[in-house]
């Protein structure tokens, strides 16, 4: 199988698709699910990239803003230019390395990778420490690097990172490994992921939902702890990918790497035990926290149809397009006015310019939102709303059977309930 050229087509897939971007009035909200009248909004999504058009428009904007500052002006200009002659084109006419996809991308990817391997291990120094204001900065540290781990399998997935798709997956199973997600495979991670962007839904492997149907107490005791603050359906989510294969006949070939993980994480837990009851307690509170950062991002990047099928199994595609694609997809920035703090998370919130070009990598991504959106990206949703409606709708989310339908304007995210169970991490 050419696995390679499929894989290739996946990373590079909007940049592929030629498929005309109308300026149409576009409908929010999950309309298979809700039966709600959809909110029609002027919203008017990017038309097929005239990248060279964005390209001046950009460089007009910013020569009148950057004016008295040239120096700045000539290292956006380099970016942008970089950016806008390779936006059209493929992943492949970047210039990689022998070993990274893009010679730009040698000292971000670095970096990251770096601090996410050294952070997460130096953590569990920090956590072990006595007093608390070293454990307090460990549990800091490590939920961030786990969180960068989670990211940077996304961009694994995406072969964002390195020339090589085994590369690519050897750094995704150790970011996984990193991030606490390795009782599934990274090639099961990514076949989800991909159709999440190619069937433009949340395709999920387990029907949580169906699960509370028969078991009301489930349903309650999830909706208990989430009132409480305890991520439990995420936390239902990932141990399900542990339980499964033992339980579930059309599981059982991922049972070896699930058992074997399992033993190898609980072997691993038992000598941090044996090192440091503080820094095993910590660690479980750090792994908390992270489950709650993630579902805070996922819960909020989309109002799309939710199916729960086998990971092969086919969906209707209903006519989703990818005026639909932008009009359901949300960015969830960190801070808008602030981009560098997007790094926090990666820039994982730039979605709908994720979404856009999937095989563009983490590090251009503010650049490309602004080309592709500029100062009118409606589906930017602010961090303070998105935390209002995430605190308020905390319960209802448990057994919401649509992601609500997000308003313009102020506080636009009220009615934005968010979704549970569609973390690229657990949805196999
Ligand atoms: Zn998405
Ligand atoms: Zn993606």
């Amino acid at each position: 199988m050419a696995a390679d050229a499929v894989l290739a087509a996946d990373g590079a897939k909007n940049e592929a698709q030629d498929e005309p971007m109308p300026l149409v009035a576009a409908a929010r909200g999950s309309r298979r699910r809700s039966g709600q009248p959809s909110v029609v909004t002027t919203w008017t999504p990017p038309s097929t990239p005239d990248l060279s058009m964005w390209h001046r428009l950009g460089m007009r904007r910013m020569r009148t803003i950057m004016a008295p500052a040239p120096g700045m002006l000539d290292a956006y200009e380099s970016v942008i230019s970089f950016v806008g002659t390779r936006m059209s084109a493929s992943a492949s006419s970047a210039r990689p390395t022998s070993l990274f996809r893009e010679r730009e991308g040698v000292w971000p990817n670095t970096l990251v990778l770096a601090w996410t391997g050294a952070g997460w291990l130096a953590s569990f120094g920090l956590m072990a420490a006595t007093g608390w204001a070293l454990p307090a900065m460990g549990v800091l540290l490590c939920v961030h690097t786990m969180i960068l781990a989670a990211y940077l399998i996304h961009e694994a997935a995406h072969y964002t990172l390195f020339s090589s798709p085994r590369i690519n997956r050897w750094a995704g199973e150790a970011m996984s490994f990193i991030a606490g997600a390795s009782y599934a495979s990274f090639d099961r991670i990514r076949h989800l992921h991909i159709r999440h962007h190619r069937d433009r839904a949340d395709v999920t492997c387990f029907d949580f939902k169906g699960l509370m149907q028969r078991r009301p107490a489930v349903r309650r005791l999830l909706q208990a702890l989430e009132w409480a603050y305890i991520p439990a359906t995420e936390i239902l989510m990932h141990l399900q990918v542990v339980w499964r294969p033992f339980f579930v006949p059309a599981q059982r070939r991922h049972l070896p790497r699930s058992a074997a993980m399992l033993v190898l994480r609980l072997s691993l837990l038992g000598l941090l035990a044996a090192w440091s009851v503080k820094a095993l307690a910590l660690y479980a509170l750090a792994y908390v926290l992270l489950l709650h950062v993630l579902n805070f991002f996922d819960a909020f990047h989309h109002t799309f149809d939710q199916f729960f099928v086998a990971e092969d199994e086919p969906v209707p595609m209903d006519g989703r397009d990818r005026v639909y694609e932008q009009a359901h997809t949300y960015s969830n920035l960190v801070s808008h006015r602030f981009p560098v703090l997007n790094l926090l998370t990666l820039n994982f919130g730039y979605h709908n310019a994720h979404h856009e070009r999937a095989a563009v990598p983490w590090w251009r991504l503010p650049a490309l939102h602004r080309e592709l959106y500029g100062e009118r990206a409606l589906n930017v949703m602010p961090l303070a709303e998105l935390l209002r409606t995430w605190h308020r709708n905390r319960v209802k989310r448990v057994v919401a059977d649509h992601y609500g339908a997000p308003e313009t304007g102020a506080r636009r995210a009220d009615a934005f309930v968010g979704a549970h169970g569609v973390s690229f991490l657990t949805v196999v």
